[in-house]
């Protein structure tokens, strides 16, 4: 998979993309991260990428010529998505819907923005991370490659823990333990410890439900709610719940 980024910090994006889970998958050959800085195409001494916005106001708006110029100089994989805070919101839907095609592409903007002919003109569409306002899309950048990354095949050691995760089925993950199995009088619940490989997959299915109906009755809402099955599952198993969040 390869995906092209652009943005005015280049630095930030590569030595984020080089490291940890996506710096393992450039090593295998897995994902292509290729950063492009939006000031190399520009043609004043001081690499000029902003101006002062027509009709009045504060702050800059980024210029489209420099960016322009770039897109067109990488030829990047599309779909090319503009980062900002009013495009489709960003989920693991969309990371998924990413993840299955050959790649795509990320412009950052900065400041107030980006001339809107670059919205309209240049880009595919537009992702936001959620509803509230960066500095600039390097950190959204950096949200989606990481989650997207990781759905590709071969990235994650454990290909089944993807499938098993928050999200995978509608719902959130079951708690999650390690050694020891007593911390500060906290103790891991028995059933894990059992060896009952049934008894672990049932307690687990019940926990995610449980959580889930708890935490993000949104999220069971949007799935249809509970089958009886889970019903059924969710009541019998009702007493083994960790204790509530302090
Ligand atoms: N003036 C704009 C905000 C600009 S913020 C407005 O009011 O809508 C500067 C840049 O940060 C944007 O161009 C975008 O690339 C990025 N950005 C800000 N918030 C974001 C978000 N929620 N999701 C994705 N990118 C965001």
């Amino acid at each position: 998979m390869r995906v092209d980024v652009f943005t005015i910090f280049p630095e930030m994006v590569a030595g984020f993309a080089g490291q940890s889970l996506l710096g393992r998958a450039a090593a295998k050959g897995l994902v292509d991260v290729r950063v492009h800085d939006l000031r190399e195409h520009t043609t004043d001494v001081h690499r000029t990428v902003d101006d002062t916005p027509f009709g009045g106001g504060a702050g800059m708006v980024l210029m489209p010529e420099p960016i322009f110029a770039s897109v067109e100089t990488a030829d990047p994989p599309r779909p090319l998505l503009l980062l900002g805070p009013g495009g489709r919101r960003f989920d693991q839907g969309v990371a998924r819907e990413l993840a299955a095609g050959e790649g795509f592409s990320l412009l950052c903007g900065r400041y107030e923005g980006v001339d809107d002919r670059v919205r309209t003109e240049l880009c595919d569409g537009e992702l936001s991370i959620g509803d509230y306002v960066l500095g600039g899309g390097e950190v959204a950048a950096m949200v989606v490659l990481e989650a997207v990354g990781r759905l590709v095949p071969g990235v994650m050691g454990n290909a089944a823990s993807a499938g098993e995760e928050s999200f995978s089925d509608g719902l959130l993950e079951y708690p999650q333990y390690t050694k020891p199995a007593v911390f500060r009088g906290l103790e891991v619940p028995a059933v894990l410890r059992s060896g009952d490989h049934g008894r672990v997959a049932r307690w687990r299915r019940a926990q995610a439900l449980r959580r889930t109906v708890r935490d993000r009755p949104d999220l069971i809402e949007a799935r249809g709610g509970l089958s009886a099955e889970e019903q059924a599952l969710v009541e019998e198993l009702a007493g083994d719940d960790p204790p509530p969040r302090r």
